[in-house]
């Protein structure tokens, strides 16, 4: 496999510190009034963008990934080498223990290539409804060692959701690499194989995102093309396609802006804003923690860097529920990205 692109981080990019990219939000066409910020336009339609009950409890097991996509919003590839600690992992666990949440969520980088990976998911399993793995399927292709993870996967019923951007080779593999579409069909058999997308107790589902610029189409139209052209084309099944909006954020923030296409598509953002999505914000129901135990409101707060208000601090060892329901959620112009046409969260489009 090719990478499609590099680390910021090993480009030495301005981008690759996060506070150029919040700085870099928070002016320019925002700064001069051309496009009102995100926080002036929940004021204007009187929305209220506030928490409501605690469900899912995302963790960014690291960064580290054997990809390296040109839209990666985690800046994620091999060079990178934040990944969670068992210790950390463990007080994770602790507060799923003494918590309701219904879901697990898993995420990276490549989430199985952290080397406590496997024990996070059976000491996980007895404490949530839901387990969610974010797999980024090549991973399962990538070394023998590896080919056992769907059989991992149903022993501890987990919810696989896979990223596929296209279901051409070529559109696929422009976005994440030479190779990365067929690993990704031998890897989905491999998943058919055992059950995965054909038993309803086996979810697998697929994730779509835009190839560029613009907005999606109608994920129940997009889900139907998927279905029949993966079915025709190569015998696979899958439950369900969540559809995804690029957020202005990380690599893609850094193609916008190379392209010189970061304020029009800014603009399009901004002028697809639907009030009909605030209800379903998955910061409004999330605790996402990082690599090293930070908390924050979403996986892109914390590419961003940008931790729970008045939990600047604070670490999974030593949550609070109580301060995480009485928070103010940070927003910035990034969460336009949530928000536009039919909105966008980790469970696909919001309506
Ligand atoms: S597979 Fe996912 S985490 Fe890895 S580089 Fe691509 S988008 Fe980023
Ligand atoms: S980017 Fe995060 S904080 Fe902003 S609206 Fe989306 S989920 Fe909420």
């Amino acid at each position: 496999m090719k990478q499609a692109s590099k680390t910021l981080i090993s480009l030495n990019s301005k981008f690759s510190k996060a506070k150029n990219q919040r700085d870099f939000l928070e002016n320019g066409i925002f700064g001069n009034d051309r496009l009102p910020k995100f926080a002036q336009t929940i004021l204007d339609h009187q929305l209220d963008v506030t928490p409501k009950t605690l469900d899912t409890l995302q963790l960014n097991v690291g960064y580290t990934c054997n990809q390296s996509c040109t839209h990666c919003h985690v800046d994620a590839g091999p060079d990178r080498t934040e990944v969670m600690s068992r210790e950390t992992m463990d007080a994770c666990l602790q507060v799923l223990k003494t918590n309701q949440f219904r879901t697990l969520d898993i995420t990276g980088g490549a989430p199985e290539l952290n080397p406590n990976f496997k024990w996070l998911v059976e000491h996980a399993r007895p404490y949530v409804e839901e387990i969610i793995i974010r797999s980024n399927l090549t991973i399962i292709e990538s070394h023998t060692r590896f080919n056992d993870l769907p059989d991992l996967f149903k022993k501890y019923g987990v919810r696989v959701i896979c990223s596929l951007p296209c279901y051409t080779e070529s559109n696929t593999d422009a976005q994440r690499g030479d190779g990365v579409f067929q690993a990704s069909i031998s890897a989905l058999k491999r998943l058919n194989k055992i059950g995965y997308g054909v038993d309803p107790e086996l979810r697998l589902d697929l994730v779509y995102n835009p190839g560029g610029a613009f907005l999606p189409p109608a994920q129940e139209k997009l889900e139907s093309d998927y279905k029949s052209r993966l079915k025709t084309d190569f015998g696979i099944d899958f439950h369900e396609l969540l559809s995804l909006n690029n957020l202005p954020i990380s690599r893609f923030l850094d193609t916008l802006i190379r392209e010189k296409k970061y304020e029009r598509y800014m603009e399009l953002l901004v002028n697809s804003f639907n009030s009909s999505t605030i209800d379903g914000l998955m910061c409004r129901n999330t605790l996402s923690v990082d690599w090293d135990g930070r908390l924050y409101d979403c996986d892109f707060n914390q590419m961003l860097v940008m931790p729970i208000n008045g939990m600047e601090s604070a670490h999974i060892a030593n949550f609070d529920l109580n301060q995480w329901q009485f928070r103010t959620i940070r927003l910035s112009q990034h969460c336009y990205g949530c928000t536009a046409g039919t909105g966008s969260s980790c469970q696909g489009s919001i309506i």
